[in-house]
């Protein structure tokens, strides 16, 4: 066997099958026997189709019912008190989503992905122990089965740094606590097998660290590697370089290095040393983030420029990190352009590659079939760079002669005449746009997607659904409405089905939290806007109220960064010809009369680079492409935007500098120590922080959000605020949706008759 190594698989399932069991067994249609059994069988195939492939490192612990970060917390025993009663399987799913009396962890952004993970919490008072038999369970489970795994953990430098400290002490405090915990576990792991192979993740070396945790580094993995002498110890970064890690490491007993050549290119600065130090190299080399075929003559020749400086013996051929991050597989991809598919890998796919790769470099025989499979990959990428579906020469020209970049007004002047426009006062209620996606709304798409019923039909079901919610929305008093987006399976995917561009795929999900995945767009081309996407929607949902309709977009940033880009072209090109399709579509809202208009950069920060240095300019081209997405709306033209969990302190002048008239943030499960990061730099457009969480299925009392507001009004005036939950409805059902607007109006009330 060649020396392939895959950093981790995905697990949700290629028909997402422990998402719907997960879901079946929250809605209390099944107990969890049944969603061990799908997690069992989903482990066993993963498993096989790396066995299969030849991969000879396979993960186990990659697996999780909803979260990695989540099982560590479990394993180390890291639970916050207020989870004390509870236990197994109540325990865990109580913390990653709450239930009738605790709030859910806090949940952000894995690095620059759309995956998130629930954030631990870490106070003085938390205690570690070992608390988990998973990781020694999931060995034994795939040893059973013939394979024999490399364990995956979660570093404890990294576990800490993405902890949050409940209490303002310092987390890494307990460094020494968390290694002793991992020390036990290697000490059990140890008596699994005469030797094993245990990865920790530390991807937190990608970032910009500072002295004192780079110092942590050395102490803890001399003591992780001194605990039994068959433990082999690689430890794995991903996303970025992190040459000031290595630099560390290769002073430890460590076995071997993981490190990622396709988003750190930077890596290749530390060859010498760890060459040097004669640790194994673990090359990440497929790319773990993106679904383009590898090209196999470059990936080998980067190889071969690897093993200039490192021995080939040392060298283990890997992905480039998990494939968490990308769909399972093109297998079930029926209705793609033949010759778009021929472009494209997915993890199954990038099985094989990594698989032919690592042989081709090795040297190892290849038989006719391999051959055959090389030689196509040659064909197929030559024939990408020149096909006709990618250019549009049309679109180019008109991005060549754009005069207009942004709007014509300032900010001060615009909200003056908005407010006397709209007429609203302080603490206006609006909500983020989508309304729950009932089974009908679904059922709908679904049999018109697949031509069982008319336009006709499927244009009634819609119309009706707006009808209800805007009658709803109308009823209980909200301010803003909007029509709820029953006519979007997905955000950006709604966008890119009406562009020249993008293409769609039937089953490519990647998990986004918990049982949530996406299906994210392939732009594999120019972008271009024929004819107004959603005019005729809000037009008709405006129809049906003598309130303000919000128009509601997806921003350019975000469609962006939550598809697969090309990568023919820099992302910041591909991101200007989605702006201006966008800003196209402004003008036609407008023009229909709708004032108030939503762009959504939901996305926007995850698109940060995690390097300073890389910084400036993204947050450049990101906030120009905003601007120029908005550049067409006039004075008396509202846009709002909106943005998920993100940490604002580091880019709070970006934000700001995009200039949107209202921004909505998710603040609820943070209190009002987001909205304190608008103050202090004295944010001046208006902010409608999220005041109740919907990632939970809970019902917020009205005593529980008027106490929210006030938390809030301690931070910034009444003038500034607007009042929303925290993000879009969609996976909520719809008598939680009712109760909790319902309170959030009367909580709102309230504090008005207060005044
Ligand atoms: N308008 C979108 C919605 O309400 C925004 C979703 C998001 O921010 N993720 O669903
Ligand atoms: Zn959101």
């Amino acid at each position: 066997m060649s020396k392939n190594y895959v950093i981790g698989f995905p697990r949700i399932g290629e028909k997402r099958e422990l998402k719907k069991v997960l879901e079946k067994y929250w809605a209390k249609q099944t107990d969890f026997n049944e969603v061990k059994y799908v997690a069992e069988q989903l482990k066993k195939r993963h498993w096989n189709y790396q066995k299969e492939a030849k991969i000879e490192f396979i993960s186990s612990n990659d697996f999780s019912y909803y979260d990695n970060m989540l099982d560590t917390s479990i394993l180390l025993g890291a639970i916050p008190k207020r989870f004390e009663n509870l236990k197994d399987e109540e325990l865990y799913f109580a913390m990653a989503r709450g239930n009738e009396t605790c709030v859910a962890m806090e949940m952000t952004k894995w690095f620059n992905t759309n995956y998130h993970y629930i954030v631990p919490e870490i106070s003085k008072e938390t205690s570690f122990k070992l608390n988990s038999k998973k990781v020694i369970e999931e060995y034994k489970e795939a040893r059973e089965l013939g394979i024999k795994t490399k364990i995956n953990l979660i570093g404890a430098i990294t576990y800490l740094g993405l902890s949050k400290s409940v209490d303002n002490s310092d987390i890494f405090l307990h460094i020494n606590n968390i290694v002793e915990v991992y020390k036990n576990l290697l000490l059990e792991i140890s008596e699994l097998d005469d030797e094993v192979i245990v990865q920790f993740d530390e991807p937190l070396f990608v970032k910009d660290l500072d002295t004192k945790v780079l110092s942590l580094i050395k102490p803890v993995y001399d003591a992780l590697t001194k605990v039994a002498s068959n433990i082999k110890i690689a430890v794995t970064t991903y996303f970025e370089h992190s040459n000031e890690a290595t630099r560390v490491l290769v002073n430890t007993p460590i076995w071997a290095l993981g490190l990622d050549f396709i988003h750190g290119n930077k890596n290749l600065e530390s060859l010498e040393l760890i060459k040097n130090s004669n640790k194994v190299l673990i090359a990440g080399v497929i790319d773990g983030r993106n679904i383009w075929k590898s090209n196999f003559q470059d990936k080998v020749e980067l190889l071969n420029k690897i093993s200039k400086i490192i021995n080939k013996e040392n060298i283990i051929v890997a992905t480039s990190c998990s494939l968490l991050h990308v769909p399972f597989t093109l297998k079930y991809e029926d209705n793609l352009d033949k010759e778009i598919k021929s472009w494209l890998s997915f993890a199954n796919e990038k099985l094989q590659e990594l698989s032919l790769v690592s042989k081709q470099f090795f040297d190892f025989k290849l038989n006719l079939d391999e051959i055959a499979v090389i030689r196509k990959n040659v064909e197929e990428n030559n024939q990408r760079k020149i096909s006709s579906k990618i250019h549009n020469i049309k679109i180019q020209d008109e991005i060549k002669n754009l005069k207009t970049f942004e709007r014509a007004d300032k900010f001060k002047d615009r909200i003056k005449v908005q407010r006397e426009f709209f007429n609203y006062d302080f603490l206006t209620t609006t909500t983020i746009g989508s309304f729950p996606q009932t089974p009908e709304i679904r059922e709908n798409r679904k049999n018109y997607k697949a031509n069982l019923i008319s336009k006709e039909v499927y244009e009634q079901e819609i119309k009706k659904y707006i009808d209800d919610c805007v009658a709803f929305q109308d009823e209980i008093g909200l301010d803003v409405l909007v029509h709820g987006e029953p006519e979007r399976n997905d955000m950006v995917e709604y966008f890119g089905e009406m562009l020249d561009g993008f293409a769609f795929t039937q089953n490519a999900w990647v998990q986004s939290y918990g049982s949530r995945c996406v299906k994210p767009p392939v732009i594999y081309g120019d972008v271009n806007r024929e004819n107004p996407m959603t005019v005729e929607w809000i037009k008709y949902a405006q129809s049906k109220t003598k309130k303000v309709m919000k128009g509601m977009l997806t921003g350019p940033v975000t469609i962006l960064n939550w598809s697969f880009v090309r990568d023919d072209i820099p992302r910041s090109e591909v991101t200007r010809q989605i702006a201006f399709a966008i800003c196209k579509e402004v003008n036609d809202l407008q023009n229909a009369g709708i004032k108030m208009i939503q762009v959504d950069e939901a996305a926007f920060k995850e698109g940060y680079p995690l390097r300073i240095e890389n910084m400036k300019s993204y947050a450049q081209w990101a906030v120009d492409n905003f601007k120029l997405s908005v550049s067409s709306a006039l004075i008396d033209t509202q846009i709002h935007t909106h943005m998920c969990y993100s940490e604002f302190n580091d880019i709070i002048k970006t934000i700001e500098a995009m200039d949107a008239d209202v921004i909505s943030i998710e603040t609820a499960r943070s209190g009002n120590r987001l909205l304190r990061i608008f103050k202090d730099v004295a944010y001046k457009q208006e902010i409608g922080p999220g005041i109740y969480d919907i990632h939970s299925p809970r019902v917020p009392s009205v005593e529980e959000m008027v106490l929210q507001i006030k938390s809030l009004l301690e931070v910034l005036p009444k003038e500034q605020l607007w009042i929303n939950p925290d993000c879009g409805l969609k996976t909520r059902k719809w008598p939680e949706v009712k109760e909790s607007l319902i309170n959030m109006v009367k909580a709102v009330n309230i504090i008005k008759n207060e005044e």
